[in-house]
């Protein structure tokens, strides 16, 4: 019973529960405080290391998720949108779709919400204890391209394939070429019924034809993302125009 706090940190720490370690002399003020028995002692203690853990992993699933910006669901104003109800938002963020591997499709034109929905959901799984990887479209199409010489892109394709969701934003924003829509087919061939794919678009999967090229590979690559998919079209005007700020007037909102 001679060991100093700084021995027993340090045999905390060989065990590998860092978190204890380091809280462990604040842990024990607390305990000589509050009178604490053994029992409520040792309860602390494990409730303090798995709560830093799943802390730090949720930190490290955010890393790896790569949002562009970080907004949420609730930050989502339902009565702005019209074309999908509190029920929708209520159940999509249950995220039963994702546990089942279905994909989601979000369609509608610029600055109805598309994104900060997808990334609103992508939020909701990480917390959930899911892994999630965002990129738009032409950021994938630069990954698939170089992957054979970069392996900054090789990385990045193993974390999207080690993916349990996949969110590409602005499908369609530009025309990919043959070899493009091969390697894409690629990668969906590969998660798909593994991992669940949000798609945004400012264009309907029957227009996704002409952008790829190839009628063979696009009815390959659709029949993948619409075996199992949940389609939301969003239709109310663009909310950065409703809200978008302008030099004239003090009414306008800032967003
Ligand atoms: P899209 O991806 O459909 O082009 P975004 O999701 O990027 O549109 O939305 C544009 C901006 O407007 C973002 O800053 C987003 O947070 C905001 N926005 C759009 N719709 C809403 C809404 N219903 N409530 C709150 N903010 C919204
Ligand atoms: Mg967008």
């Amino acid at each position: 019973m001679n060991s100093t706090i700084q021995d027993i940190q340090d045999r905390f720490r060989h065990l590998r529960l860092a978190e204890t370690a380091s809280g462990l002399p604040a842990l024990l003020r607390k305990a000589e405080q509050a009178s604490w028995t053994y029992q409520e002692f040792l309860e602390e203690l494990l409730a303090f290391e798995l709560k830093r853990r799943e802390e730090k992993n949720v930190e490290r699933r955010l890393k790896w998720a790569k949002f562009p910006y970080h907004k949420t669901l609730d930050e989502f104003k339902i009565e702005e949108q019209k074309s999908v109800s509190t029920r929708q938002i209520n159940q999509l963020r249950e995220l039963n779709w994702l546990e089942q591997q279905y994909n989601l499709i979000l369609l509608g034109p610029p600055g109805v919400g598309k994104t900060h929905i997808v990334i609103g959901l992508g939020l909701e799984a990480i917390y959930k204890g899911y892994k999630v990887a965002f990129l738009t479209m032409g950021e994938l199409v630069h990954v698939l391209k170089t992957q054979e010489y970069l392996s900054k892109s090789k990385t990045l394709l193993k974390r999207i394939r080690e993916s349990d969701l996949v969110i590409i934003d602005d499908l369609m924003y530009m025309a990919m070429d043959q070899r493009e829509a091969n390697l894409f087919f690629h990668l969906v061939n590969g998660l798909y019924e593994k991992s669940s794919i949000i798609l945004t678009s400012n264009k309907g999967p029957d227009q996704w034809g002409e952008l790829m090229g190839d009628q063979g590979i696009t009815t390959a690559i659709l029949d993948r993302l619409l075996h199992r998919v949940e389609v939301i079209q969003l239709n109310e005007a663009s909310y950065r125009i409703k809200h978008r700020s302008t030099i004239f007037g003090d009414e306008s909102v800032q967003t």
